[in-house]
Parts: C-alpha cells; structure tokens; sequence
C-alpha cells in the first residue's frame, strides 16, 4: 500500500500529477482544495466559512480543515493515497503523523518552479475560472505558500521522506519522472 504526498505552490500542476499517480498507483487521490471548493459550491455550512478565506487565497483554518477532511480520511488511510494539498502547515503535519500511527509515508514529494512560470500559468488558468487565480490573490497564495508550507518541508526532510522534482517542466516529463520514481521505490520497498 502507498502513501504520498504532494506539496508545493499554487500552479505547479499538484492536481493533474497527483491524480496521474494516484491512478497509476490504484490508490485513492484527494485533493483538499477541490474538496473545499465543492463545499463552496453546494453552499454547505463548511463551504460557507471557507469561502472567505479561500477568496483572499489564505488558508482556511485547522477546525474547518478537519471538519471537512474527516468523512474522507478514514477511507484514504485503509486503501492507501496520494494526498493533494494537505497537510500544508507544520502542525497541520504533526497532527496528520500521529493520526496514521504505525503506519509510515513513502514519500513527500516536492514540486517545485520559480515564481514567474507560476504566475505565468495562473493567469492563463484564471481564464478557465478558478476565483483565486486572479494576480493578487495568486501572490497571496505564493506568500502563504513561502511562510506557511515551506517550513513544513523541512520537517518531512529531517524525517528522510521529502524528494524534490522540477515541476517547471512539460506535464508529460513531470509525469514520467513521478512514475520513475514512486515504480523504483516500489522495486525496493
Ligand atoms: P489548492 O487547490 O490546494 O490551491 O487550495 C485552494 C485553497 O483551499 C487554499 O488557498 C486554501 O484556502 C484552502 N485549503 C486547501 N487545503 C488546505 C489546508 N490543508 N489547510 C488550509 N486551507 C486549505
């Protein structure tokens, strides 16, 4: 069973590899930003307080997170997963550790890019209608993304579990490297 973890900055293609690879790997793929967004859509009780926070491109806060994360989690941990998008903080990190007990991650994979191919793509995105993909808002989710995420990553590195791929590069190149990697860890494991 494999569990990973993808993390990094709005626009670096978390959503469209991570579900690659969730299929690739027949593990469930959950991405909390779209499962906010769905709740921002039905207008639920949880998509009415996240809405605000998710317009502003600012994290919605840990209660709301997990409110809304807890019918999904018990299934992502019995069947394995690729976990899009949470956790995203350091605490959010220590609390998701202890919750899976023994069982151990394979890999936190980093996909990283600078700054301008980020906003490049965005805007292109911002076309197609996600409401947080306008510039400044995507300046703001870069900066939450720098003070917030960030230093999260450096936990999963002490602990030996975080690999960083070159998310600047085509979907397709991205993808075979992801596949590399996740099928020789397998060969080892
Ligand atoms: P994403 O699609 O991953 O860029 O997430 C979109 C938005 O959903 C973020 O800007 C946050 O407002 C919210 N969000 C997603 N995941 C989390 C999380 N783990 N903790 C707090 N807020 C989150």
């Amino acid at each position: 069973m494999r569990r990973l973890l993808l993390v990094g900055p709005p626009g670096v293609g978390k959503s469209s590899q991570g579900a690659r690879l969730a299929q690739h790997l027949g593990v469930s793929y959950l991405s909390t930003g779209a499962l906010l967004r769905e709740e921002v859509e039905r207008g639920s009780p949880i998509g009415r307080q996240a809405a605000g926070y998710m317009r502003a491109g600012l994290l919605v806060p840990d209660w709301l997170m997990l409110f809304a994360l807890e019918r999904y989690m018990s299934d992502a941990l019995a069947s394995g997963f690729v976990l899009d998008g949470y956790p995203r903080t350091v605490e959010q990190a220590d609390r998701f550790l202890r919750s899976l007990g023994c069982a151990r991650l394979d890999h936190v994979i980093e996909l990283a890019a600078p700054d301008d191919v980020l906003v490049g793509r965005l805007a292109g995105r911002a076309v197609c209608g996600r409401a947080d993909d306008d510039e400044s808002t995507v300046r703001a989710r870069l900066d939450v993304y720098r003070a917030q995420t960030r230093p999260m990553l450096d936990f999963f590195a002490a602990a030996g579990l975080l690999v960083t791929v070159d998310g600047s590069r085509s979907e397709e190149d991205v993808t075979t490297e992801l596949f590399g990697l996740v099928d020789s860890s397998a060969v080892q494991s």
